[in-house]
Parts: structure tokens; sequence; C-alpha cells
């Protein structure tokens, strides 16, 4: 294994120095490093104008493995992964068959420990099937190999209040979190897009504000009242962030993630009739992704996850209606923040460092990742160029699928390396 000596770094923004990274730990930072002692193959890497970053870590990836590897599989998902930054993602639960067994999530954590490019800490579904109806073995999956801690029917919200408040009750007994896909059934049959006054112009059925909110405000009462962790997927509204604030305020365990795509785009993107731009939840209006960048940057928002959602070309070529909901996410998520958080001065990157690596493993309670660049530290660590500008070119991308929005799009910064434990998972920008 070889050692990687970064020369004149900035972690986390800092002033430069160097960072040393040995038998899979952060061994020295300091200026004038130099190589171990009898270690013959100590990489240099010259870290002038970049900034150096813990691994990032995403609570919210679909890998579609098993089931649609014609979509993304374990191998190809982690090494978007790798190539965005990512030193660990959590991948959802509506695969085929469904992760709601030991057995299912035993399957995707070994995957993940094959392919080597990141870890994977696999979600159990909470409902058998995510049919809503009966509660899936949930202890059984937290004492199994890959020890969930975090569980979601996401795709569909588990909308019954008996067995959401089963759920919470449940997973207390080993510290788990409940992540809702915030979606009253009933407000949203055959939804399109965002509710509104271009829904009504485009004849698409609307996706309404309230059919988020009123499951989010149940829950966090839900939550309230028998003292558990609820943790609220991809917010997507104005009114959202209000209740969660709230939540918060009274002093609940209540957490919450944005999404990129929601911070960056808007829904009169409809209008092109692409359902590139279709995803649940919808893209949302200029008002509602400023309340989020906002509740992003005051902490209400904890965490930025990707709802990376890989669709194979014949699921979104196609009209409007007929086409699967998703976007990738995994590759471009940290360009967007730098675009929506970073440049404007609402974040700086000890704040990225906490939406997107702290934050996240702590809500999924992995130990291993998402902690800050100091010496002893496991060695997973990212190095970015915000200086950098790239166009999004969806063939270029390691994903077997191409459904990303930001296609022909400029965006800033380029991730230079990742290390995971100190191996290097991405070198130079590419693939090791
Ligand atoms: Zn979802």
């Amino acid at each position: 294994m070889s050692a990687y000596l970064i020369r004149d770094v900035s972690i986390l923004g800092a002033d430069a120095t160097d960072l040393l990274l040995d038998g899979g730990v952060v061994a020295a930072i300091g200026a004038g490093l130099t190589a171990p002692d009898g270690s013959g193959d100590t990489v240099e890497i010259d870290g002038t104008g970049l900034v150096a970053l813990p691994g990032l870590v995403d609570l919210h990836t679909h890998l579609r493995e098993p089931g649609r590897e014609d979509a993304e599989t374990v191998e190809s998902g982690t090494q978007a992964a790798a190539l965005g930054g990512f030193t660990a993602v959590h991948a959802m639960a509506n695969t085929e068959p469904v992760a709601d067994t030991a057995g299912v999530v035993e399957q995707v954590w070994r995957l993940g420990r094959e392919a080597g490019h990141c870890d994977v800490y696999p979600i159990g579904a909470v409902t058998v099937g995510l049919q809503g109806e009966q509660l899936a073995e949930l202890g059984a999956m937290a004492d199994s190999a890959a020890r969930v801690r975090v569980f979601s029917d996401d795709g569909k919200c588990v909308s019954d209040a008996v067995l959401m408040r089963r759920a919470l009750e449940y997973v207390k007994a080993f510290d788990g979190v409940i992540a809702q896909h915030a979606q009253e059934p009933r407000l949203t049959e055959g939804a399109q897009m965002n509710e509104g006054e271009l829904s009504g112009r485009l004849g698409l059925t609307g996706w309404p504000a309230v059919a988020e909110e009123a499951i989010i405000a149940r829950d966090c009462l839900l939550a309230a009242h028998v003292g558990s962790r609820l943790h609220v997927c991809h917010v997507s509204t104005a009114g959202s962030v209000e209740i969660v604030r709230d939540a918060k305020r009274k002093g609940w365990n209540v957490t919450a993630e944005a999404c990129p795509h929601h911070l960056l785009l808007t829904d009169d993107l409809a209008e092109t009739y692409d359902p590139i731009y279709k995803v649940n939840p919808p893209l949302r209006t200029a008002a509602d992704g400023a309340a989020l960048r906002a509740g992003l940057a005051d902490g209400t928002i904890d965490i930025v996850a990707t709802d990376h959602a890989p669709h194979p070309h014949e699921d979104k070529d196609c009209e409007w209606a007929a086409a699967a909901f998703g976007m990738l996410g995994l590759e471009t998520a940290l360009s967007i923040v730098q675009e929506t958080m970073v440049d404007p001065g609402l974040l700086d990157w000890e704040g990225v460092a906490d939406r997107m690596s702290y934050a996240p493993a702590r809500i999924g309670r992995v130990a291993d990742h998402g902690q800050p660049i100091e010496v002893g530290a496991p060695a997973n660590v990212v190095l970015y160029d915000p200086a950098a500008r790239r166009t999004v070119v969806p063939s270029e991308s390691a994903s077997l699928s191409h459904n990303t929005p930001y296609a022909g799009m400029e965006l800033p910064g380029r991730v230079v390396a990742t290390f995971l434990r100190g191996t290097a998972t991405v070198l130079d920008g590419k693939l090791q």
C-alpha cells in the first residue's frame, strides 16, 4: 500500500500545509513533511490550489442491484460515487427483490466490499416488499453482517400512521432511524410535477407541496410522541423547511436532507416536456429553492443527499407522463453544492464537510466515516479543485445510466483524488 504525501493543500479552506496519508490513516499534518522512513513508494501530490475534505457520505443512493442491473450495479454506482468524492454510500432498499430481509442487505453489503470503490451501507425496507402493510424484519437486518441502522421505503411513503409509529418505536432498540419519503399518496395520485399555475398550463397532474408537508408534520409529531429518531428524505418545499425548523426548536430528534437538484433547478424546466427533469419529489419553485439553501446554511437541513437515481434510456426517453422519476447525482453533487452554497457565501468548506460528511455519517451511525482530517483518523479524504470548470458530458459518467439533468452545463470544481482508508480510489480525476 502506497503512502501519499500531499504538498501545500488547504484542509477545509485553511492555510496550505502538507498532509501525509500512510497505513490507512492520516499520519501527519504540517509544513515541510518528509516521506516516511523505509517507504520507497510514497507518492507525492502537488496540492496547490486544492481543498482537502473528509470523504463524502451519501445517505440516499439508489444502486439498483439486485434486480435492475441494466440501470446500475453496485460496481458502477460505487465507481460514480468515488469519482464524486464519496467514500461511503447508503444504498436504498427499493431493489428487486426488495432489501427487506437480512439475506438481501447482506448481499448488497458484500457486493460493496467486493467492488471496493467506496463503503456501501444497505438501507433496510420499513415494510415487507415496500407494500406498506406489515413491518419488515428490522431487527434481523440490524443484527445482520450489514448492521443496518437506516430504514426506508423510499420511492414509497410509509403512509399508514400506525405502521410508521410502530417502526419508529421498533428501531429505538438499536438506535436506528426511519428515513421517510414524505408523500401523501391520495394527494399525489398520478402526480407528474409541482402543482402550480405551470402544471395547469402544461396539463400535467400536480404534486402539491401540502402532500409533502402534511406527512412531515405528522411524522415529526409521531417521532416526538414515541421519542424516536426521524430522518426526512429530500425536503423540497419552503413549508417543509419551516416544519423541520419548528420541530428542531422544540428539541425533537428530527433530521432532514436536501438534494442538489432541488438546490439548483426549478419547476419551469418542465416546460421543455423533457423527462430528464422529472423527479420525485418534483422540482419546485425558485422560492422553495431559496428556502432550502437558507435552511441548509443555518443547519435546519442537516445534510445534502444525492438521491442518485439511475434509469436506462428507455425509461427516460419517452413522453413525460410515461417516464420514470429520478436523476443521477453522485458525480455532480459537490459541484452543485459549490455553485449553490459555497460560491454565494452560504457555506464555507467546514460547512460542506459537515453537511456532506460528518452529519450524514452521524445520522447513519457510521463510525468509520465522517471524521475530521486529523492525525490518527481513517484516511478517508477527497482532494477537490474549486477553481476548475467542467462541462457535464453524460457519456463520460461511470454510471450505467446517463440521466443527468446537467448535460452540457458548465459546473465549478473537480474531484482530483479520493482516498478510502488511505487507498486511492480516484487519482488525477480517474478511477484507480
Ligand atoms: Zn424518495
